[in-house]
């Protein structure tokens, strides 16, 4: 093969293996599409107004918290199921959730049913200070493999029954529990700052639940009811007690 005939094949092959790159369609570019019209139709068009959400919501690999066959609706406007019969909320509950929190950079925020690990990878974009708990030991141990994975060392995740809160780094500015509770765990309330944010599904854990945001000041805790929502239930110690 004579020198420029050699030359021609490399650039050919050059240019071949290199075209998906340059035509920005690698598997990561394609994923960062469907997270911005996730933003846009999913949660812009509802009622997320918070920029800092939006944009947590737009950074947040959902993808890379689910299995690989699940990737491609990783950014549908529905839940999905994550290991041991859990799911992952639908986008726009993540994103609902969140804004309720109202957090601040700094704030110490605890959430109870870290499951796949993504609801904490969003809190982590609005502060430092993440803890979550997780009752599932599998769940508990992937989830801190994903989330050390893609590099959120401000989450910490324990395995334990996060009916108890976490007393060792409270009080919270802020709690979100993922899971369906038929009462406000007292811990909870007990562990939540004055003026602290309390987001969680309450209601009967086998049907709807109601999403309900308390806000604690002068001690009490003020209700207020959000919205019907469809959440696993929360298991352990709470099966244990009676509605309240
Ligand atoms: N927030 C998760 C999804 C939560 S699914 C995510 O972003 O992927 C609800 C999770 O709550 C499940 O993983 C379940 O195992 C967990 N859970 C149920 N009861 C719990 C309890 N008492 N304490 C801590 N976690 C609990």
């Amino acid at each position: 093969m004579k020198n420029d005939q050699l030359l021609r094949l490399i650039l050919v092959l050059v240019l071949v293996f290199s075209a998906p790159a340059l035509s920005g369609d690698n598997d990561e570019d394609v994923y960062a599409r469907k997270r911005e019209m996730m933003v846009l139709r999913q949660l812009k068009a509802r009622d997320i107004t918070d920029g800092k959400v939006l944009e947590a919501m737009g950074t947040a690999p959902r993808h890379l918290f689910v299995s690989p066959h699940l990737r491609s609706q990783a950014y549908n406007d529905y839940p999905l199921p994550i290991d041991e019969g859990q799911t992952i909320s639908q986008p726009y509950i993540v994103a609902l959730m969140t804004q309720y929190l109202d957090l601040k950079q700094g704030e110490k925020v605890l959430e109870i049913g870290t499951g796949s690990g993504y609801q904490a990878a969003v809190l982590a974009h609005l502060t430092d200070k993440v803890y979550s708990i997780e009752i599932r030991e599998k769940l508990a141990k992937t989830a801190q493999e994903t989330l050390s994975k893609l590099n959120y060392d401000q989450v910490k995740v324990k395995w334990a029954d996060g009916y108890f809160g976490w007393e060792e780094y409270a009080p919270f500015d802020a709690i979100i529990v993922t899971c369906a509770a038929n009462h406000i765990p007292p811990p909870l309330l007990k562990q939540l700052k004055e003026g602290g944010r309390l987001i969680i599904p309450v209601g009967s854990t086998l049907f709807f639940q109601t999403l309900t945001l308390v806000t604690k000041t002068n001690g009490k805790p003020k209700v207020r009811h959000v919205l019907d929502v469809n959440f696993v239930p929360m298991v352990g110690e709470i099966s244990k007690k009676k509605g309240q």
